[in-house]
């Protein structure tokens, strides 16, 4: 049978809020009988865009990860919820059951992705439904993906071998996969977020003036292999992207026609922008 799954690309999301407002709209003031209390006013986000930035000044840049229930199949919150308040449906969607969930505040720290949240007021443990009131009735979308002007979330049902195939075809990747708690939301350019980058600008010089190396090549080695090879764009920059944080030592090579190479060691923690490499 065909189930529900979200795909969100990083690189296409500017972090507006419109997702989150949208949810806000949807559920706050609204009781949604069998699928859900009034979502609090204040406090919850039930898409939560988490922000990064990466590199250091000037090359610097920041990406945003909506994050939301990954409506997990081998969920932690249902194997910790009593009297089953925490359910699977055959179409993917996890709900919580706002009868039964009522006093279950400890459901908020059973999520390893932290995306249940406590409502005092109606004393229940409330999170995202991929508005399931408005998929039965027929929605092909949840609010949230409606009204992304970006194209950054899209909603997929499918047959799980279909969607095995598209995370294959398309690179998606799921949240904390060590977990194996195996989301049915799926990330493309996750990198942006979790992976870092080695950036900077070559730059020559002209008598007294310094001028930008478009053009340059530019070549990463980690133990003699090479990495990645790019040539510098017209602003003589060059980016290696999607590198292991913590992945040890690389050597950056720099050639521009008649000038002399340059080489530089670094040592890969998190996301460097190096100084301008003025090339002689
Ligand atoms: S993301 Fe958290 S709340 Fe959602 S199904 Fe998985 S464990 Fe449960
Ligand atoms: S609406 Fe789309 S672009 Fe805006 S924050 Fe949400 S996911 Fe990102």
């Amino acid at each position: 049978m065909t189930k529900w799954n979200l795909i969100i690309d990083i690189e296409k999301c500017e972090d507006c809020n419109n997702c989150f407002l949208a949810c806000k709209d949807e559920h706050v003031d609204n009781e949604w009988p069998g699928y859900t209390e009034s979502q609090a006013p204040h406090g919850h986000r039930w898409i939560n865009i988490r922000r990064k930035e990466r590199g250091q000044f000037p090359l610097i840049d920041a990406a945003y990860r909506p994050t939301t229930c990954m409506h997990c199949d081998d969920a932690p919150c249902i194997a910790a919820a009593e009297a089953q308040a925490i359910f699977k449906r055959d179409d993917g969607i996890v709900l919580i059951d706002p009868g039964k969930a009522k006093g279950q505040k400890k459901l908020v720290k059973s999520c390893p992705y932290g995306v249940i949240w406590w409502n005092e007021k109606k004393n229940v443990p409330q999170k995202c439904t991929l508005c399931a009131h408005l998929l039965d009735a027929g929605w092909k979308q949840p609010r949230c993906v409606q009204v992304c002007p970006t194209g950054a979330l899209k909603i997929v049902k499918a047959e799980d071998n279909e969607m095995r195939k598209l995370v294959k075809n398309q690179n998606l990747e799921v949240l904390f996969p060590e977990l194996e708690t195996r989301p049915r939301v799926y990330y493309k350019n996750l990198y942006r977020f979790e992976r870092c980058f080695i950036a900077g600008s070559a730059v020559v010089r002209r008598g007294d003036v310094i001028d930008c190396a478009q053009g340059a090549t530019a070549i990463l080695i980690k133990k003699d292999r090479i990495v990645a090879e790019m040539d510098t764009d017209n602003f003589g920059d060059f980016k290696f992207d999607n590198l292991e944080p913590d992945s040890g030592n690389y050597r950056l090579e720099i050639a521009y026609k008649n000038k002399e190479k340059k080489t530089i060691t670094i040592e890969l923690t998190k996301s460097r922008s190096l100084e301008d490499i003025v090339l002689e």
